[in-house]
């Protein structure tokens, strides 16, 4: 008789431990709280699901699971949705979309692999409760209890708790014995002072952008920052919005709007830029390199006045407009909620979990995706570790070995 499995969870993760299981043989149902599977994947890439990236980078990723990197080394990602008739195509930075250019045929080819390998969805089933006893799993929803000789926990974690993820199975697993990292927001907008960016609302910028922590460096991402009326937005800052979430109010992002610059290139280009357009009200000083809005408040914030012709500005407010081009600093004001947060940080610890996905607690019991402590980027890292630890763990789980 083949080995009975259920799947907690329809996102990505959770299908592709279902498909993997089904592939090794086991009778698979994926148990899914909400009423159709895969809502957060058809939110993901703005729609278009930047479903993996060329390559593979460990230092993309941030947790305590390392049995991740060789999960992860082992998978190829555009193979694995050949296979199921989905084919791909990558971007100038190696991030990897559907062909179809749509989040939605990344969701059908999971359904439909699904599907011809008689896996079994039930929706609308939350799980409130697990138990293990006479090697077999009761998985309780409710008043009901499915049975089956191996769980895969694939419920993801508290982001975006309007595609069914708030977290709430993690107490469950705590009272079970499992270590649960502290969970914070990540890839999310950074907070700061509304006063600071409020003018600046709608903006886009390119920049250098370095997330400190007093006088230390942490972290710098390059690209395009946007502003909200209260936060600094925009792929870069996502990136770093886990110290944010780590550091908070002691936490600042640095802005570097001339990157490519030195300070002695900015200085004689301010000198140029004096010469040319000093008749001019300062805050056209800087408008042949930056966005008008950004220019004045550039400006104000040396301690110019952007209607008195720029060459009344002061030795000290020239000065202070160098530092300020490569050092605009904004306050973090603490951390965006996991309503804005596309990922979270933290999770089942690593210690808890064998290498191949296994409890190291229960046997028959497996963990994939966002529900444990591994989380990645921006570009594709996050989906990448869905598939293959989703695969990695339904496998095992099918096989029902233990390492
Ligand atoms: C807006 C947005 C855009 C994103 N874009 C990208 C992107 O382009 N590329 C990328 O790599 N990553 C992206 N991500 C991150 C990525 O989507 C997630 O990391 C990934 O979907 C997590 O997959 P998962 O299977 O672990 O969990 P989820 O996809 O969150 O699925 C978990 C499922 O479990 C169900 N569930 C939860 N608790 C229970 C329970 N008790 N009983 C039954 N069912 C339960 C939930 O309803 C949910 O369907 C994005 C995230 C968001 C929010």
């Amino acid at each position: 008789m083949s080995r009975s499995v259920i799947v907690v969870g329809g996102g990505a993760s959770g299908l592709s431990a279902a498909i993997a299981a089904a592939e090794h043989g086991a009778a698979v149902t994926v148990l899914e709280r909400l009423p159709r599977v895969g809502k957060k994947l058809l939110l993901t890439g703005n729609g278009r699901c930047n479903l993996g990236h060329e390559g593979f980078a460990w230092q993309h990723y941030h947790g305590t699971l390392p049995q991740g990197r060789r999960i992860m080394e082992q998978f190829d990602v555009k193979a694995y949705f050949r296979r199921f008739g989905l084919y791909t195509r990558t971007d100038s930075e190696g991030r990897i979309y559907p062909m179809s250019g749509t989040a939605a045929s990344v969701l059908d080819a999971l359904r439909f692999a699904a599907a011809q390998r008689d896996v079994q969805t039930e929706c609308g089933v939350q799980v409130t409760g697990l138990r293990h006893s006479g090697g077999k799993w009761a998985v309780q929803c409710g008043d009901a209890y499915y049975r089956a000789d191996a769980v895969i926990l694939a419920a993801g974690g508290a982001a975006a708790p309007s595609c069914g993820t708030d977290g709430s199975l993690f107490p469950i697993l705590q009272k079970m014995g499992y270590t649960v990292t502290r969970l914070r927001p990540a890839l999310c907008p950074v907070p700061t002072d509304p006063a600071r960016v409020r003018a600046l609302k709608g903006l886009r910028v390119r920049a250098d952008v370095t997330a400190r922590h007093g006088d230390r460096d942490l972290k710098t991402e390059s690209g395009e920052v946007q502003f909200t009326d209260s936060a600094l937005s925009g792929i870069c800052v996502f990136n770093l919005a886990r110290y944010a979430a780590q550091y908070g109010d002691a936490a600042a992002l640095s802005l570097d709007l001339l990157p490519d610059l030195d300070d002695a290139e900015t200085a004689s280009l301010l000198k140029n830029l004096m010469r040319q357009r000093g008749t001019l009200p300062a805050g056209d000083l800087l408008t042949g390199l930056l966005p008008k809005r950004i220019a004045e408040t550039l400006i104000r914030q040396s301690g110019g006045s952007c209607n008195l012709p720029a060459s009344e500005c002061s030795g000290e407010t020239q000065r202070s407009l160098l530092r300020l081009l490569h050092d605009w600093t904004f306050p973090v004001t603490g951390c965006a909620s996991f309503t804005q947060a596309q990922v979270t940080a933290g999770g089942i610890a690593g210690q808890c979990v064998n290498r191949d996905l296994s409890s190291k607690l229960h046997s028959g019991l497996y963990f994939c995706g966002e529900l444990l402590d591994l989380d990645g980027d921006c570009g594709g890292w996050n989906l990448t570790w869905c598939w293959a630890s989703g695969r990695c763990a339904g496998e095992n789980a099918a096989k029902g070995e233990q390492t």
